[in-house]
């Protein structure tokens, strides 16, 4: 036996693997758990997927009493409470959706000390009926599921959540447990005074989502190009498609319906009911692409997304992170795509100008603007510079980008640069990147002929580069701001103070050249590896479909049964008995008595 490994920690292993049919626990879960074992608190900062249940299911299923845990939306206590009765585990919820019965059932549980976590709403923790329940009752610890909606300063204040504080001096004896996965410096630390936390309770684990691919394509024809992603590396996949409008949701939905991808839609203006389906059959069936606003978001708790794409650009980089974020939850590759074009720069600057907000928090939105066309001109590391932004370092290219995996050449674009100012100047910099584009190769439109612009020096001093070409580089310069669009003006070109240093010739401009699409063969040879076998896949769509039908059988979704994971850790070990399936991550000692015969089937038929 290992010496190294303590008590706790021998408790908890052997817990994890009998129950969940986890090997052990994560680095970043590890002091978290001895803490809030010992009964100490703790504020766990970690990203999605990093596995922040665990840290205090386990802890509220090994220490005596209850662990009471607050969580914002119903749903996603639903679905945690059958995923956790799954394992075997004794779970119970109390909200508005119960039946009266249902509640009865709960409370006799919970008062004969037969339940080992307990899901309630904020709103109830203080009502004298839930305290009279509780009283007497020990508990285990009390965990704040989604803590950063205590704070003003986090991104989704719940009023309801500021009662928490009071809950928190009624019982100054149990251990609290607060998670999140977005929350900044200021605030983790409201989080922590309201919730009386000390500062060494924090517990803040890396940003890094090392199983997202980032990929970003410039828009030419985006609803191709949305295709060709989805058809080439994630058909019948579960994704999300995020659009800027209502409109363009069902426009683009209705599109790739009739592509035959099959296509669920989102979008705050729809009635309820209709939201509501869409958002159970997400959950329930296999492969549904929903294309949404990004009123799609919270209580999506669904780990088998396998994309999310923006079709445009997304505001700012803590909104592109976190939507992005619902992606590969369990930890199995998925991708965040975006089509990205000097449009929505456009138009992401005309909201920012146009809004009332006052002066301080325009120049805030600017920066993050920035920040996100700098992100989708880079041509390094995607992942570098998207968590440089928040303030971590990636100690080397992350090998899982765009970038890293089709390296982008830069040039030297600074004459090129040269001639587009000189051009917008002379032509009065009242004309749109079309006619400077026309004026530059020499070709002698109408227009050019009305202005006389074919008399101009600028007038065919561009013919060494193509029309797509030129447009890049204009798009660069308004994505760094050296030109604006000015869009009173029929979306005139018009330079800014930072051109003068590049027609003066004292700054160099690089850039980059826009990748072709990688051809197919390419994109299969950098998805092989770790990736299954054709046989492996066909057997996995066996599992799949085995999988559903136990879902349907129970009215559950198909991922509280097993995790897509899983199945395949299944389709390529090919357990043949119930000991070798029992190795398999996922298959605690329940789940192996529920289904090891129904999969242990699937795996024994010819395929
Ligand atoms: P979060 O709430 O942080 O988004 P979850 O608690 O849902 O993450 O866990 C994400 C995934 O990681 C789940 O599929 C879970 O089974 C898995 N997981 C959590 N802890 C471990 C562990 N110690 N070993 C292996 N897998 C784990
Ligand atoms: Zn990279």
């Amino acid at each position: 036996m290992d010496h190294a490994v303590e008590e706790w920690e021998q408790r908890t292993n052997a817990l994890l693997r009998a129950v969940f049919g986890l090997e052990a626990l994560r680095p970043a879960q590890r002091p978290v758990v001895q803490r809030v074992l010992g009964g100490g608190n703790a504020l766990v900062v970690m990203p999605t997927g990093g596995g922040k249940s665990l840290c205090y299911q386990a802890p509220a299923i090994l220490r005596p009493g209850v662990g009471l845990v607050v969580s914002p939306l119903i749903s996603l206590m639903q679905d945690q409470v059958a995923a956790l009765r799954q394992y075997g585990v004794r779970a119970a919820f109390l909200n508005s959706s119960l039946s009266p019965r249902e509640q009865r059932q709960a409370e006799a549980d919970l008062r004969a000390g037969r339940l080992d976590l307990l899901y309630v709403a904020p709103e109830r923790l203080l009502t004298g009926s839930f305290l009279d329940l509780i009283a007497g009752v020990p508990l285990a610890l009390i965990a704040i599921d989604e803590a950063h909606c205590i704070s003003q300063w986090g991104h989704d204040f719940r009023p309801e959540y500021s009662q928490l504080g009071e809950v928190r001096r009624r019982f100054p004896d149990a251990p609290c447990i607060a998670t999140t996965a977005t929350a900044d410096a200021p605030t983790r630390r409201d989080i922590a005074q309201q919730l009386q936390l000390a500062p060494e309770d924090i517990y803040v684990s890396g940003f890094n989502r090392p199983n997202i691919r980032y990929e970003v394509a410039v828009k030419s024809n985006v609803k191709q190009q949305l295709l060709r992603f989805i058809e080439g590396e994630h058909r019948g996949h579960a994704g999300i498609v995020y659009c800027l409008s209502r409109k363009r949701t069902e426009e683009v939905g209705a599109w790739l319906a009739e592509q035959g991808v099959r296509t669920a839609i989102y979008h705050a203006g729809m009635p309820s009911a209709a939201r509501r389906q869409t958002l159970e059959r997400f959950r329930q069936e296999e492969g549904l692409v929903v294309v949404a606003t990004v009123a799609f978001g919270m209580g999506i708790d669904k780990p088998n997304v396998r994309f999310v794409a923006h079709v445009d650009a997304p505001r700012s980089p803590e909104a592109y992170y976190q939507e992005t974020g619902r992606a590969g939850r369990d930890g199995l590759p998925a991708t965040a795509w975006m089509a990205y074009g000097v449009a929505d720069v456009v138009a992401m600057r005309r909201m920012i100008e146009e809004s009332v907000s006052e002066g301080d928090h325009k120049w805030i939105e600017r920066h993050k603007l920035n920040a996100i066309t700098g992100y989708c001109e880079t041509a390094e590391c995607r992942r570098a510079v998207l968590l440089k932004y928040f303030g971590e370092r990636l100690d080397a290219p992350c090998g899982n980008c765009d970038n890293c995996l089709n390296p982008v050449e830069t040039w030297n674009g600074t004459v090129a640069a040269q001639k587009v100012l000189s051009c917008v100047v002379r032509t009065g910099q009242r004309f749109g990147a079309t006619h400077i584009v026309d004026v530059l190769r020499g070709n002698p439109s109408e227009r050019v002929h009305q202005r006389r612009h074919h008399q101009l020096p600028t007038f065919g001093v561009g013919k060494d580069l193509s029309e797509t070409e030129w447009r890049s580089v204009i798009r660069q310069l308004v994505a760094s701001d050296v030109l604006r669009v000015d869009l009173h003006a029929y979306g005139a070109l018009q330079c800014r103070p930072e051109a003068a240093p590049i027609l003066k010739g004292e700054q160099t401009v690089l850039l980059r050249r826009d990748p072709r699409p990688p051809s197919r063969k390419k994109r299969r040879a950098s998805a092989a590896a770790g990736a299954p076998t054709a046989a492996e896949a066909a057997l996995f769509e066996r599992l799949r479909a085995r999988r559903l039908e136990l879902a349907r059988e129970q009215g559950m979704p198909p991922y509280i049964i097993l995790l897509d994971s899983t199945l395949l850790a299944m389709a390529q070990r090919r357990p043949r008995t119930p000991a070798e399936l029992a190795e398999i991550p996922g298959f605690g000692k329940v789940k192996l008595e529920r289904y090891g015969a129904a999969f242990l089937e699937v795996l024994s038929e010819q395929g």
